[in-house]
């Protein structure tokens, strides 16, 4: 009621595109031929310019000076922790992890951690609230009871930790390690919200990967996780896994919906043997074709949709009664590295190994290499392995990409009003891109507006490549955008 009295006295112009900005999330149509088309190879967004584009050696007095600019801010802040350490390895993953069932490595590294917290906490003060807490890795839950305890004091005693029911406090969960006391004990903790790695539940294609946990134990953790009041629950799911198959995945979403998780991530694996040693564990034999993914992908979305699931964009999936399928339709939601966010806290610090750090003009990325983070610790230094300071047109770049993601259309005027530039003269190289996007059906474009249609939030990334300054030179390293 409140939003259509303010549209009222609004230009016609302005009305037009706050609509299209407001307009309820639809089942788009997954068409293979217009997917296959745009399958190419970019980058995920989660931030702009992407990590690839990072310097080497890049300064941590300029992290220093940052954080302690940083200190004045009013806007609520996001905390990463990055937990390195997994009991086992999954032969697809990609991510930065420790493989080891050596308990005390985690005690040595927790200590290194909190000298690090120390070190950040001194620099940007305690004032700032903390609405957004990931825990991430490797398997956070591999810490301990008494560890993640320690973890959490020790994040509070040096920030403000919000405890109001707007934050996100979340942590990811690998079900093998997990038993309904752990889950007792995180929300205790704060937690509330849960994102468990399912990946498959065919027992062939978990062998395959080298991670088996039964649909029973997932569903007990699962049910277990409601009861002891976790707010939000989102599963991740991968597709294109050896031994898959359309027929085999389509049950797996059928097990999903016996349990209805508030939100689902659908990655698209990308086999990169040559960048990531483990993946030669896997059969190239045994990997499904691109046309049998792309219907393993097709099948997946339109039994999600047809199920009460919203396709918010990027991969992500959230039942329609969730806050991310309301902030995706009211232009609310944020962008960060762990994906999407519904709370408004810009600035993310991370922590921990190889984790990354966005502050208003930068990016920093801490060692990635266990040794190369414990010495910098040990000469009392910022941990700052790669970073990149921004120009002005990356930041005008970055907030155009995140208009896009946020809210699915870009208002030119107020971009105008913005940066104090005319939008298609800036942005005279993503014209024809553009004219070619409308063709074909991927967004509507106006004198004011880009409005991204159905069709075209199913290829957000490669709209957003059009925007990309860095782009081709360096797509090799991106997987599939689809
Ligand atoms: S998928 Fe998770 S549990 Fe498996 S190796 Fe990667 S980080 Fe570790």
């Amino acid at each position: 009621m409140r939003s259509s009295i303010a549209l009222k006295s609004m230009p016609a112009k302005q009305h037009s595109i706050q609509q299209a900005f407001q307009q309820p999330l639809t089942a788009p149509s997954w068409n293979a031929d217009t997917l296959s088309r745009y399958n190419l190879r970019g980058p995920r967004y989660t931030s702009y310019p992407s990590a690839n584009e990072f310097r080497d050696a890049y300064s941590p007095e300029l992290y220093t000076q940052a954080l302690t600019q940083a200190r004045h801010s009013e806007d609520a802040l996001s905390l990463y922790v990055h937990i390195p350490f997994c009991e086992n390895i999954c032969y697809y993953c990609a991510c930065n992890k420790i493989v080891t069932r050596d308990r005390s490595k985690a005690d040595i590294y927790l200590d290194y951690l909190y000298k690090e917290i120390d070190m950040i906490a001194q620099l940007l003060g305690t004032d700032r609230e903390v609405k957004s807490l990931h825990f991430g890795g490797g398997t956070p839950t591999f810490l301990d009871h008494a560890q993640l305890t320690e973890l959490v004091y020790q994040l509070a005693a040096k920030f403000t930790l919000s405890n109001s029911d707007e934050r996100e406090f979340s942590i990811e969960i690998d079900p093998r390690t997990v038993h309904n006391d752990t889950l007792n004990l995180l929300r205790g903790l704060g937690f509330n919200r849960l994102s468990l790695g399912v990946q498959d539940f065919d027992h062939k294609v978990q062998k395959a990967v080298n991670r088996i946990q039964s649909f029973e134990h997932v569903s007990n953790l699962y049910s277990q996780a409601r009861v002891t009041g976790f707010e939000s629950i989102s599963f991740d799911l991968i597709y294109g896994l050896p031994l898959q198959s359309s027929a085999s995945f389509e049950r797996t979403i059928d097990r999903v919906l016996d349990l209805m998780p508030d939100r689902i991530s659908l990655y698209n694996y990308a086999h990169l043997p040559q960048k990531v040693p483990s993946q030669r564990s896997i059969d190239r034999m045994q990997l499904p074709s691109a046309d049998e993914k792309l219907a393993m992908l097709c099948i997946a979305a339109e039994k999600l949709q047809a199920n009460s699931y919203c396709y918010i964009g990027m991969d992500h999936f959230a039942l329609a009664s969730d806050e991310m399928s309301i902030a995706a339709s009211t232009g609310r939601l944020q962008r960060s590295f762990q994906g999407y966010s519904v709370v408004h806290a810009p600035e993310t610090i991370g922590l921990g190994v190889s984790a990354i750090s966005s502050l208003a003009d930068m990016y920093v990325q801490n060692h990635k290499v266990l040794d190369e983070y414990y010495t910098a610790i040990d000469k009392a230094m910022l941990p700052v392995a790669r970073g990149l300071s921004l120009t002005s047109n990356d930041k005008i770049r970055r907030d155009v990409i995140n208009q896009l993601i946020s809210t699915l259309s870009l208002d030119k005027n107020a971009f105008q009003q913005r940066i104090g530039q005319n939008f298609d003269e800036y942005f005279q190289t993503a014209q024809q891109g553009l004219r070619q996007a409308e063709q074909d059906g991927l967004v509507k474009l106006s004198a004011d507006a880009i409005v991204i249609t159905e069709t075209g939030r199913l290829l957000l990334r490669n709209i957003c490549m059009l925007f990309d300054d860095y782009l081709p030179a360096s797509t090799a390293q991106f997987s599939q955008t689809i």
